[in-house]
C-alpha cells in the first residue's frame, strides 16, 4: 500500500510540475512544448487518478476482509474482484469478495445444463 500511495503522490508532483511549465512555455510563446508538456500533464494525472482507485479498491478489500475476519458475513463487494470486471465475470482472482465455491460452480454448471435440455 505504501508504493502505491507513493507513486501517487509522485504523479500528482510531476503532474503538477509539467502544468507549471505548460503554463511558462505559453507565457514564453513556445507552443509546441506547451503542448508537450500539456499532454505529460495529460499522463500523469491519468496514472495518479488510477493509483488513488488502486488504493481506494485495497482499503476496500483489506476493510472486507477483516469484517470477514472478525466473523461477519459481508456482502460482496461491486465488483467483486478487479480481474471479473476486465473479463466479464468470466475469471475471478485470488482475493475475489464473492462465493466461487465448487459446490455454487457445480450447482451453476447443473442449472445451465438443464436450461440446454
Ligand atoms: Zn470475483
Amino acid at each position: 500500500m505504501l508504493s502505491t500511495r507513493r507513486y501517487q503522490h509522485a504523479a500528482t508532483a510531476g503532474a503538477a510540475l509539467l502544468a507549471a511549465a505548460c503554463v511558462g512555455s505559453f507565457a514564453h510563446r513556445s507552443y509546441v512544448p506547451a503542448i508537450l508538456f500539456g499532454l505529460g500533464v495529460l499522463v500523469l494525472t491519468e496514472a495518479a487518478l488510477r493509483e488513488h482507485r488502486r488504493l481506494r479498491r485495497r482499503r476496500l478489500e483489506d476493510d472486507w476482509a477483516r469484517r470477514r475476519a472478525l466473523g461477519e458475513s459481508p456482502p460482496p463487494l461491486t465488483p467483486c474482484c478487479l480481474l471479473a470486471r476486465s473479463s466479464g465475470k468470466d475469471i475471478h482472482d485470488q482475493n475475489c469478495t464473492s462465493d466461487h465455491t465448487l459446490s455454487r460452480f457445480l450447482d451453476r454448471i447443473e442449472q445451465q445444463h438443464r436450461e440446454e435440455t
